[in-house]
């Protein structure tokens, strides 16, 4: 549960990690493609989220994080969401120049006890290596090492760009400016939720293609 916007936070990058730490079926299948960069196939994707929001329970708010990713996993939220009567009711892209990109992603580490996130250079840990909440090792993630975020930033081009025209012909597309401090993008994230800048009201689910 996210503790301020007080929605569930559905993410599909912690679902697949979760899914290759404890060497699922699913997790085995998708643990190569991740650490390439690569998108982990349409269908195993979509079968987790649809299991997933069955288990949502009677609040139907949610956020997700990460999906979708192509226009087939649009697709198939538009008809997991239909089924169960709910609407979308927002789609956050968060825009932010590539070289910041590369420059977030290439200096962040994890925990590999309890998964918190830290960064090199805006946020780094009292004594390097080591997770300040924890004590645990902190690790760099295969996924962001420099050439797998290049990689990705190429899936994102061919399978993720097309998103942005989806959901604009639904007018659900709210653009947000992703650049300045994680609690900056925050407010606006927060201001678009509460209906700011060319959004609506939040109310039932809302969903989230960030760019990645
Ligand atoms: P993230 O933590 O969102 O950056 O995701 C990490 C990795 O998980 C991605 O690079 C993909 O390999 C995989 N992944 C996460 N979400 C999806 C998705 N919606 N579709 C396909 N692969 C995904």
């Amino acid at each position: 549960m996210h503790e301020r916007i007080g929605i569930a936070h559905i993410a599909t990058g912690d679902l697949l990690r979760a899914a290759v730490a404890g060497r699922s079926e699913l997790g085995r299948a998708a643990q190569a493609y991740m650490s390439r960069g690569e998108l982990v196939p349409d269908a195993l994707v979509i079968d987790m989220i649809d299991h997933r929001l069955q288990e949502n329970g009677p609040d139907p708010s949610f956020m997700l994080d990460g999906f979708p990713r192509t226009v087939a996993q649009a697709e198939a939220l538009e008809s997991m969401l239909g089924r169960q009567h709910l609407p979308l009711d927002h789609v956050l892209c968060l825009d932010v120049p590539r070289e910041e990109l590369v420059r977030r992603l290439s200096g962040r580490r994890t925990c590999t006890q309890c998964g918190a996130m830290c960064h090199v250079i805006f946020d780094p840990p009292a004594t390097a290596g080591v997770c300040d909440r924890c004590g645990g090792a902190l690790i760099q993630r295969d996924d962001d090492r420099e050439e797998t975020i290049r990689a990705r930033l190429v899936v994102y081009d061919t399978s993720t760009a097309p998103l942005t025209a989806f959901y604009r012909s639904r007018s659900l597309l709210r653009e947000i400016d992703g650049t300045g401090s994680p609690a900056q993008v925050f407010e606006r994230v927060v201001a678009q939720l509460n209906g700011g800048q060319g959004g609506r009201p939040s109310g039932g689910p809302a969903p989230t293609a960030a760019r990645s």
